[in-house]
């Protein structure tokens, strides 16, 4: 039987990437695979975006690992350096960088390179998380030319906070505090990641930004996967490993937290926070066992999850069990553990086995 599988539907991906295309046909497409390919495996996520035209990363190593398994394409760390070591072998790399303090800049400023880096510059547009004020981009930008160490057409990057929630009026302001810099910028420019891509086409300039769309996740608020047609890349699967007789009132689990309200069949899964699945998915939280979906009773363990699978159910120990995927959608269960996707993906443990489709 299959435990704890990770099965990624690499046509799935492709899919996604022509939903990308289609909502941003005069962008290039920067594919972010940041935290393992948000827990799909970057380097088979990277072999199979071969259109892609360059990958995001957050991690030096991360962009290291990609060059060790052979990828080519330009890498982009979104955080850039944080220690100045780094920048020298990111240039050696063809690891470009985004500056976004002047502590950045000093790092630059002190070290000796190998050759020159491809230089971005984060710009806060209103997100107030990282990045020079609009009005402090320009003697920036002069500083960093001025170090002779920037290969010249420096790029212009900003991210937005609220664009998953549609005619949230930060967007807007966003768009109306880069627009004038962008719209002037000689290198290339990026503002958009998925729920910009699919919402905000005015912030589309040369280069998109996609993260979970591309792994078919929804980046909108309140709304499905299907609505955008992305479909899902990971189905995270496993197997039923015993069926018990649950008597009435009888509890399941460690705290004893839930009982059966009738004689019915629990179903152990094996699969477990362990595995990433996540420890506060509530009970009723949906699996997808022999065609139809069933409730998760009990406290998630470390190795194991129960299900209630009704009292006249006929499924057998070796039958799947789909955690997420084409059948439960992730954000269902992001929903019922109170978090959202892109953790459920990323926290994916290693114990976890891919398969690649
Ligand atoms: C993670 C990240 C992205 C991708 O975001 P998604 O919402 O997954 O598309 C894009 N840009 C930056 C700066 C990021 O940190």
């Amino acid at each position: 039987m299959k435990v704890a599988t990770a099965v990624i539907d690499t046509q799935a991906l492709a899919h996604n990437f022509a939903v990308v295309k289609r909502f941003a046909p005069k962008a290039q497409v920067l594919a972010v695979l940041k935290a393992n390919g948000y827990g799909h495996n970057q380097v088979e996520i990277a072999k199979a975006l071969s259109q892609a035209d360059a990958f995001a990363v957050a991690r030096l190593n991360e962009a290291l690992a990609l060059r060790s398994a052979g990828i080519t394409q330009p890498i982009v760390m979104l955080e850039g350096c944080f220690n100045a070591d780094d920048l020298p072998v990111m240039a050696a790399q063809g690891v470009q960088a985004v500056f976004h303090s002047p502590a950045q800049l000093q790092m630059l400023q002190s070290v000796l390179m190998p050759k020159p880096i491809t230089a971005w510059i984060k710009v806060d547009s209103g997100m107030h998380r990282l990045g020079l004020l609009p009005a402090e981009v320009a003697d920036y930008h002069a500083a960093l030319i001025a170090t002779g160490k920037v290969a010249d057409k420096v790029g212009l990057v900003s991210h937005f906070a609220c664009a998953d929630e549609k005619g949230h009026p930060l967007n807007q302001q966003q768009i109306d505090q880069f627009l004038p810099l962008a719209s002037h910028w000689q290198g290339p420019v990026s503002m958009a990641a998925s729920a910009a891509i699919l919402s905000l086409p005015e912030a589309h300039f040369d280069w998109v930004r996609p993260g979970l769309m591309l792994y078919g996740g929804c980046p909108m608020a309140g709304a499905k996967a299907s609505d955008y047609d992305l479909k899902p890349v990971m189905r995270l699967v496993s197997s039923l490993i015993a069926i018990k007789r649950q008597k009435t009132g009888e509890p399941v689990g460690y705290g004893a937290t839930w009982r059966a309200e009738q004689d019915t069949l629990i179903g152990v899964v094996a699969i477990g926070y362990g595995d990433g699945y996540p420890r506060h998915a509530r009970p009723g939280t949906p699996l997808f066992v022999g065609g139809r979906r069933v409730p998760l009773v009990g406290r998630v363990s470390m190795d194991m999850v129960t299900v209630d699978l009704g009292p006249d159910a006929t499924d057998a120990i070796g039958d799947a069990v789909e955690l997420w995927g084409p059948n439960v959608a992730v954000e269902e269960v992001a929903e019922c553990a109170s978090t959202i996707a892109y953790e459920l993906l990323c926290n994916i443990a290693q114990r976890v086995r891919y398969e690649f489709t």
